[in-house]
């Protein structure tokens, strides 16, 4: 395998667009606006390969006019959203691939987020979007619980090494939810200290790994007895539906101030 560097981009509040490289060509995934991804370019003296999207999002797509402006390359995206700026429309089973980097991405759709939320998996690496956060998951906007669940159960079965390329820096307001959840998980207990650090430094918290997010992201333990005693101390009962779990779980953090 070609050397690989990925690298979290802040963007707007708190985007990260992913900057995917071998030190001379670069994949750039949900380029929120041109001008960081510009100046991180250049700053490498990387040549722009391709553009991906995950979802139609202003904040996921905002940079690609300009960019493609600027680069002739392609956009990925998904064929199932109306997204005016895509070169190359995807499904779920397709390859994206990437000749300047000997590259091969394979697309899945994980709809909820979005009604047609794509993921991109690589070697070990996913570009998740809004989809799976560090400790949390994105908001159902378009799609239902069971297409939620779904998407982020599949997710969950990469392997453990698996780096987690989120869009947000959620981490920490996150973890916050999740210790009302699971007050005494001890391995969300070490990854808040260890995140808490990372940005009093002024550093990124991820990727993260899917074998630490199946560890203490609650949205990915609606099985666990320790999230459904919590489901019960919220609302009084947990439903043995994981997808009336999951549901209850997206409610309770939806109405969450931490
Ligand atoms: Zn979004």
């Amino acid at each position: 395998m070609a050397q690989r560097f990925l690298e979290p981009i802040a963007a707007l509040s708190d985007n990260y667009v992913w900057l995917l490289h071998d030190g001379r060509h670069a994949v750039v995934v949900d380029p929120a606006e041109a001008a960081p991804v510009r100046a991180a370019l250049a700053a490498r003296g990387l040549k722009l390969a391709a553009l991906l999207v995950t979802h139609h999002h202003a904040d996921h797509t905002g940079g690609v006019p300009d960019l493609r402006a600027e680069y002739d390359v392609p956009v990925y995206g998904p064929a199932a959203e109306d997204i005016a700026c895509l070169t190359q429309r995807l499904r779920e089973g397709e390859t994206v691939e990437v000749p300047e980097l000997g590259l091969k991405l394979a697309v899945w759709e994980i709809p909820g987020h979005t009604r047609g939320h794509l993921a991109y998996v690589g070697e070990d690496f996913v570009f998740c979007g809004d989809t799976l956060f560090s400790a949390g998951c994105g908001r159902l906007f378009e799609g239902t619980p069971a297409q939620m669940y779904a998407s982020l159960q599949r997710l969950a079965a990469l392997p453990e090494a698996t780096r987690v390329c989120c869009a947000h820096e959620y981490t920490l307001a996150n973890l916050r939810f999740a210790a009302v959840v699971e007050p005494d998980n001890a391995e969300r207990l070490a990854h808040q200290r260890r995140c808490e650090a990372k940005r009093t430094a002024g550093e990124p918290t991820l990727p993260s790994m899917i074998g630490l997010e199946r560890a203490f992201n609650p949205f990915l333990r609606v099985h666990t007895p320790t999230v459904a005693a919590a489901l019960a101390r919220q609302y009084g009962h947990c439903p043995d539906d994981p997808v009336e779990r999951f549901r209850l779980l997206r409610q309770w953090k939806d109405g969450f101030r931490g």
